[in-house]
């Protein structure tokens, strides 16, 4: 089985090839926009696909390096929903409140994202979920930054190739 650095250097080094592939597309038809801000984007999500499908296996770095990003986001998100709904004086003490609340979401995100993450090699591990990474890769580029479709549509491409790359690698491509 490859490791981080083998996953996260074959990223850094192939992404040549998914430019090319989509260069070619591009001039029998394919919607691409290959600007330099899309480029520059494309490389960091096609690398950073390149390690995520490892997002499985608790002992892998990705893992471990998203989890506390995914524990202080809920937390972070709980504060924010509780803050309006806690009265107590002085206000601090309502801020205290409202953070003690954040902090048992943050700790129970912190064991559900080990617990829940589907089995080493399942479905994270496919080109279903490829295609959903190149997908949130599009809305994040066309919809979030406010880029121009073609360009969305590139990411999502270096997106997918980035991931469906560790696949190969791993010698794991199933669909789901
Ligand atoms: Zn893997």
């Amino acid at each position: 089985m490859p490791n981080y650095d083998a996953h996260v250097l074959s990223g850094i080094v192939s992404y040549p090839i998914a430019v090319a592939v989509a260069g070619y597309l591009s001039t029998i038809g394919a919607p691409f926009k290959l600007t330099t801000i899309a480029l520059v984007i494309g490389y960091a999500l096609y690398v950073l696909g390149a390690d995520l499908p490892d997002m499985d296996h608790p002992d892998a770095l990705i893992h471990r390096g998203t989890k506390p990003i995914v524990s202080v986001l809920t937390g972070g998100a709980a504060y924010i929903n509780v803050i309006d709904r806690i009265h107590l004086n002085p206000e601090w003490l309502t801020i205290t409140a409202a953070w003690g609340i954040a902090i048992a979401a943050a700790l129970v995100a912190w064991y559900a994202f080990t617990w829940l993450m589907p089995k080493h090699r399942g479905i994270v591990h496919s080109l279903l979920f490829a295609f959903i990474y190149g997908a949130l890769a599009f809305l994040l580029v066309d919809y979030g930054l406010g880029m121009s479709t073609g360009e969305g549509l590139y990411v999502g491409f270096a997106a997918f190739s980035g991931y469906t790359l560790h696949l190969l690698l791993d010698r794991e491509i199933s669909l789901i």
